[in-house]
């Protein structure tokens, strides 16, 4: 089974088209087929192409799950949650986009199980609004789900969160594993004292959960191991590097983190002519 992954297009459709665009090179280059193409949320919001991204989305997702903007964009969340810009972005999305089109974001699941997979846009314990940044905030979030992986965006960030062998975290975040409090482990304080494993290890979240920050390029899962994974972000990446993220999942061979360069002055000018926020328009070119 080999399927691309995409996340995060905030309505930035030169991304997503390059993107599409490279899927198809790399099953020309490699002689294979992609299967599917899974789609982790935010197809809206900040960006001047919602409804292009949206009918995209509609016609070539098999997986597609709700993502914060999405739900904003169609009121389906409340837009005092967001800040300024994200929200007058989110009140302009709204008045671009088609009866089909919010019918079909008013639709979209907030977690899916796919296979080996489990699909959401924050993370399982909280789909729409979680980030998972940290080893801390990721760890009890494996307990929250049952397949080996699981594909979360959001961040826009590309990442992989690799839980210990024989670790089996408690699906809530005991104490010791909230932003407010980083030592003082006692086991007893939790339900991670059913899990005798745990108890032996060493206090801290990244001793049971390795953060990664994947290169372009093939990552393999260790044997029996289970990983949060995040493909980053097609229309608005926030690791520094401006060009489009996204992966491609090949059940042989593992997880191929791509990038692509796509048009970042069209989608800025277009961007421009709807009068949207400027400063997000010029992160682009940073991928900040
Ligand atoms: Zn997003």
């Amino acid at each position: 089974m080999r399927c691309a992954v995409i996340s995060d297009i905030h309505g930035n459709y030169e991304a997503l088209t390059a993107v599409l665009r490279d899927i198809e090179r790399f099953t020309i280059e490699q002689r294979v087929s992609v299967d599917a193409v899974w789609c982790l949320g935010d197809i809206v919001g900040y960006g001047p192409q919602p409804r292009e991204c949206v009918q995209t989305v509609r016609e070539i997702c098999a997986v597609c799950v709700a993502g914060n903007h999405d739900w904003a964009a169609i009121g389906k969340l409340d837009l005092d949650e967001f800040t300024g810009v994200a929200a007058n972005s989110a009140e302009w999305t709204s008045a671009q986009l088609s009866p089909q089109d919010r019918i079909y974001l008013r639709g979209l699941p907030e977690l899916v199980n796919a296979g080996e997979f489990t699909v959401t846009h924050g993370s399982p314990m909280n789909p729409i609004w979680e980030y998972l940044t940290s080893a801390l905030a990721a760890t009890p979030n494996f307990g929250a789900f049952e397949t080996p992986y699981c594909l979360v965006g959001h961040t826009h960030v590309p990442t992989i969160f690799l839980l210990a062998d024989d670790v089996r975290p408690a699906p809530t975040p005991p104490p010791i594993l909230t932003e407010a409090r980083t030592s003082g482990f006692n086991p007893g304080d939790s339900d991670l004292a059913s899990f005798p494993d745990i108890e032996a290890i060493p206090l801290s979240a990244s001793a049971l959960c390795e953060h990664i920050t994947p290169a372009p390029g093939l990552w393999l899962v260790p044997e029996h191991r289970r990983a949060i994974i995040n493909p980053g972000s097609v229309g608005q990446p926030r690791d520094g590097d401006p060009r489009a993220a996204y992966m491609i999942f090949d059940s042989d061979l593992g997880f191929e983190f791509r990038r692509v360069e796509y048009d970042v002055a069209t989608t800025q000018q277009k961007m421009k002519e709807q009068g949207l926020s400027p400063r997000m328009a010029a992160r682009l070119e940073k991928g900040i």
